[in-house]
């Protein structure tokens, strides 16, 4: 029987695309400039599938790419090397919620919203929020170690992932981490800790136990209006340097606010030259007292307004309006490259000058949104694709911007991962000893590099497909 008869005979025929029509669905993630057509496109219903396709691909020697959402940034699920895509989507249970122990046991395919959605009955959250909660998956958001806008005070992914189901490229299926019926941690190496991040090259999640956190007694969420990013950026190093440590600080500039505004209609100034969104959780007297100091701060540096959201329904739409600020972008350009870099928080003022004269410097605009907090910038850098001059000066700038950020100490990606595209800006910031030990311990999972091939490590190969479908796009 065929390599493809026995996929088939596995998921069914209606779970196996081949279509060049339905192909086109796979061809990117959310980064639109890197696309590749795979040649299939496998759908398993459930975790035995998953197993029985992985042990077929392995028995051919067919390379997979795992795919939850398809809402990576950074290229992460390009089916090269004749790799099929293993899309997880269709394993999307709730498995169990454990409210004693504020524990879920999800499927990698649940979309990371559902799960606050069924533990809030129980007076529980899920606490990673990623700005693409009500898409992206647990499985992705496991393989890029996801963060967002709440991750400042209670961390990412991997410090509410106790333990995960991996199946290894051979088609063997582990558990790592905790123990899954006890939640119980397990002595020996931090092998979960090890995957979450891997990018899908060290075998394909099925299921994962995650951390619920109570939810905190009050929550106050402050909208500060600046004239100026200078001034945002000076009050969030100033709220840290209090001892103040906030659920989550979110900074938008001049031209994202308008965007937003104009898009979603939820109030922002439409003259601010920046806003922070600042959130303090926890006990009611604390919090109040932090809001306080907060405000003083930020009115210190300049802050012109401050308002608090006064309801429920308020708090949430202002995020709502946040999180959805990258769809905004379609009202103001034609395409749009993100970029995630890193910088210590007391840098931020500098990164963003820098970025304000790269754009000046490329006649291409650049807004910002942003978790400030963890100093993890997210510049837009606005283009039109039609124009090969423009696709060149966006991908440029944002290269530049990411060299700015390593010469301030920082790093080339805070949560969206490496993929295809940061590849050439691996060996900036790491060793080729660095380099070397992590393809070493890659090879400990998946020794013949048949799981998401041709990412995160430079190679002569891989470089070369690069450039040649850059100079042909060109
Ligand atoms: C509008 C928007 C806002 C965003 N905001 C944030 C943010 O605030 N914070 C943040 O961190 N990211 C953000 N992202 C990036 C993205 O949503 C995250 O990286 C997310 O975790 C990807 O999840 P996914 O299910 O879409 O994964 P995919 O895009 O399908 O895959 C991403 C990576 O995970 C691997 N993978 C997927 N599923 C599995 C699995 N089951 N087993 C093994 N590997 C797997 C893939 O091979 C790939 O390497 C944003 C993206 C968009 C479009």
């Amino acid at each position: 029987m065929s390599f493809q008869d026995q996929i088939i005979e596995i998921v069914g025929a209606e779970a196996f695309i081949e279509e060049p029509e339905r192909l086109i669905v796979y061809e990117c993630d959310a980064l639109t400039l890197e696309k590749f057509i795979p040649h299939a496109v496998v759908l398993p219903a459930n975790r035995e599938e998953v197993i029985a396709v992985v042990r077929c691909c392995h028995t051919h020697g067919v390379p997979i790419v795992p795919r939850g959402a398809g809402t990576s940034l950074s290229g992460s699920v390009l089916a090269m090397e004749g790799a099929i895509v293993l899309c997880l989507s269709r394993l999307q249970s709730i498995v169990h919620i454990d409210p004693d122990n504020q524990r879920a046991l999800v499927e990698a395919g649940c979309v990371n919203a559902w799960i606050t959605r069924a533990a809030q009955p129980h007076g529980l959250y899920y606490a990673p929020d990623p700005s693409s909660q009500y898409a992206c998956t647990i499985g992705g958001n496991i393989a890029t170690n996801s963060g967002g806008p709440h991750t400042l005070k209670h961390g990412v992914t991997t410090n509410h992932v106790l333990g995960l189901e991996c199946i290894l490229p051979s088609g063997e299926a582990i558990w790592l981490g905790a123990d899954m019926d006890s939640g119980d941690d397990t002595p020996g190496l931090d092998l979960r800790g090890v995957l979450i991040g891997s990018e899908g090259m060290f075998g394909v999640v099925t299921r994962a136990l995650v951390r619920l956190l109570p939810e905190p007694e009050t929550r106050e969420t402050l909208l500060v209006v600046f004239d100026s990013v200078d001034q945002a950026s000076c009050s969030v190093g100033d709220i840290i340097r209090e001892g103040i440590v906030p659920g989550a600080i979110e900074m938008m500039d001049a031209l994202i606010t308008q965007a937003v505004e104009e898009a979603y209609h939820f109030g922002f100034p439409l003259d601010a030259g920046a806003i922070l969104i600042v959130e303090l959780d926890g006990h009611q007297e604390q919090v109040l007292s932090e809001s306080e100091q907060t405000q003083s701060i930020c009115r210190a540096n300049g802050a012109r307004e401050v308002r608090r959201a006064e309801t429920t329904q308020q708090r949430a739409e202002l995020w709502k309006s946040r999180k959805r600020a990258f769809g905004a972008i379609g009202r103001i350009s034609p395409n749009y490259l993100t970029q995630d870099g890193v910088v210590p928080r007391s840098r931020l003022p500098d990164i963003m000058n820098y970025i304000s004269e790269i754009s000046k410097a490329c006649h291409l605009r650049i807004c910002n949104v942003f978790h400030a907090g963890d100093g993890n910038i997210h510049p837009l850098i606005l283009f039109d694709e039609r124009d090969p001059d423009q696709v060149q000066r966006a991908v440029q700038a944002g290269e530049d911007i990411l060299m700015r950020c390593l010469e301030l100490g920082g790093s080339v990606s805070g949560e969206h991962g490496i993929g295809v595209e940061k590849i050439p800006l691996m060996n900036k910031q790491f060793t080729p000893e660095d380099l070397q030990a992590m393809k070493d311990l890659r090879h400990v999972f998946d020794p013949q590099e048949k799981c998401n091939p041709h990412k995160m490590f430079p190679s002569a190969r891989r470089c070369a497909d690069f450039v040649a479908r850059k100079q042909a796009s060109v």
